[in-house]
């Protein structure tokens, strides 16, 4: 069975509507493949976010990982949410800043910062640097001695915890290639590094222990760790931290098998660790920052493909081609992620088939869904795959020189083309002959 979320709904005419909008004519419109974005629905995440947060009365603030989805729109969309984000690129950064977010209201993540990144970033006055690591600082002293002015930044910490999540998602282990760790001491270091420098202010520290994590555990533990941290930092150095930065990670629903935790529980569970472990600790309670990404647009998005060839193997396997593929969504291929979809012009119609949705690249691999039951198919007919608004655009290739796909906002009933479809010219037009 599929899933609909948020303002998606079967129309009178058996059509998936989003928005207000029927998917069959979005696909007329604009063509397939297209992400298709429930504006409502993200709307409603990043409030949810941000009014746990504010009803816990804490001071906080809600940063969006904007790897997960990024364009101007998305950062117009955020500045009207007074959400913060964070950036992982010049990019993102140099996109963020175009979108209209606030400078004050972004930080810049990354294991590799550039020095023409990290110039840019200071020289855009962004709010908040995460240090990743003592090569970075290094830049980040010279950098703000030479501009003679001072940046905030937190320091990203490992504090070893395995989230249970898929291997190449996790980030919070020791073994890991993101930030400082802890138990050897390199955290410490770093800290004194900062607080020895007149360029760096040091607003806190941060750690993110994984993603699509399904319960509050990882979490409490980590707080446990990192206010364990402070308080040792807060004997030691006399340093006492203003912002405790937790990261993101939170889970959603790609498939019936998949049972989250609400965004709303794990924010309480994390607040709640945070007040439990300060008052143990007699530590002043800091800011709690978080960085959702794909709890705010994964099950906001859904891709509409259409149908085209078809091969049945008898005993074997039925597949269906469709018009996208990993070019579009590299995660099926990537981490074997699980979707699921629905027939999108014939909602209603009795299923008939397993089949195995395939992408159109050329790779064995290139495998959308690899069991899903539907209708009968005729090709033209239109498949929506659900939950693709996370990881899925952001990390589209040109994969067999095939054109990246349209991005279309909807909302009330409108809708709003935020990506433009590539064109065969698109694609030629780095080529130098
Ligand atoms: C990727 C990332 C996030 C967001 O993770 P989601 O699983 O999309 O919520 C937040 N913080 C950091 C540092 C990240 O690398």
């Amino acid at each position: 069975m599929s899933l609909l979320f948020g303002t998606a709904r079967v129309n009178e005419n058996d059509h998936l509507e989003i928005g207000g909008c029927d998917t069959t004519e979005l696909a007329e419109k604009y063509g397939t493949p297209l992400f298709i974005y429930d504006v409502a629905h993200i709307r409603e995440q990043a409030r949810g976010f941000k009014q746990t947060l504010d009803e816990l009365g804490v001071k906080n603030k809600v940063v969006y990982a904007s790897k997960a989805f990024g364009c101007l729109a998305m950062y117009k969309l955020l500045e009207e949410e007074n959400l913060g984000c964070d950036v992982v690129s010049g990019g993102e950064l140099y996109t963020a800043l175009k979108g209209g977010m606030s400078p004050a209201n972004i930080e810049f993540h990354g294991n590799n910062k550039l020095k023409s990144e990290l110039e840019l970033a200071l020289d855009s006055q962004i709010g908040t640097i995460i240090v990743d690591n003592f090569y970075e600082l290094e830049l980040l002293k010279e950098l703000t001695a030479a501009r003679d002015i001072e940046q905030a930044v937190m320091l990203r910490v490992t504090p070893g915890i395995n989230a249970e999540t898929h291997d190449y998602i996790l980030t919070g282990q020791v073994d890991s290639k993101f930030g400082f760790d802890v138990a050897s001491g390199q955290a410490t270091k770093a800290m004194e590094i900062v607080t020895a420098s007149k360029g760096l202010n040091l607003q806190g520290i941060h750690c993110h222990i994984g993603s699509q994590i399904f319960s509050s555990e990882g979490f409490l533990v980590a707080v446990e760790r990192m206010i364990g941290i402070l308080k040792e930092w807060k004997e030691t150095h006399e340093y006492v931290a203003q912002i405790l930065n937790m990261g993101g990670g939170f889970g959603i629903k790609y498939t019936e098998n998949d049972s989250p935790l609400e965004p709303k529980k794990f924010v309480q569970a994390i607040v709640e660790a945070v007040k439990g472990q300060c008052s143990l600790n007699d530590y002043p309670l800091p800011e709690i920052w978080i960085e959702p990404g794909r709890s705010i647009v994964a099950e906001a998005g859904t891709t509409l493909y259409t149908v085209g060839a078809q091969k049945v193997i008898p005993e074997v396997r039925h597949y269906v081609a469709v018009d996208g593929g990993m070019g579009d969504n590299i995660r099926p291929a990537l981490y074997s992620a699980e979707y699921t979809g629905l027939l999108a012009n014939r909602i209603s119609e009795e299923n008939k088939d397993r089949v195995a949705v395939v992408g159109k690249y050329c790779e064995s691999g290139d495998i959308l869904i690899k069991d899903i039951e539907l209708p009968e198919l005729v090709s033209g007919d239109l498949f929506a795959m659900t939950s693709t608004g996370a990881y899925g655009y952001s990390m589209a290739s040109n994969y067999n020189r095939n054109p990246r796909s349209a991005v279309v906002f909807v909302e009330a009933g409108q809708d709003k083309l935020v990506i433009r479809r590539e064109t065969y010219d698109d694609l030629i037009s780095l080529d130098c002959d």
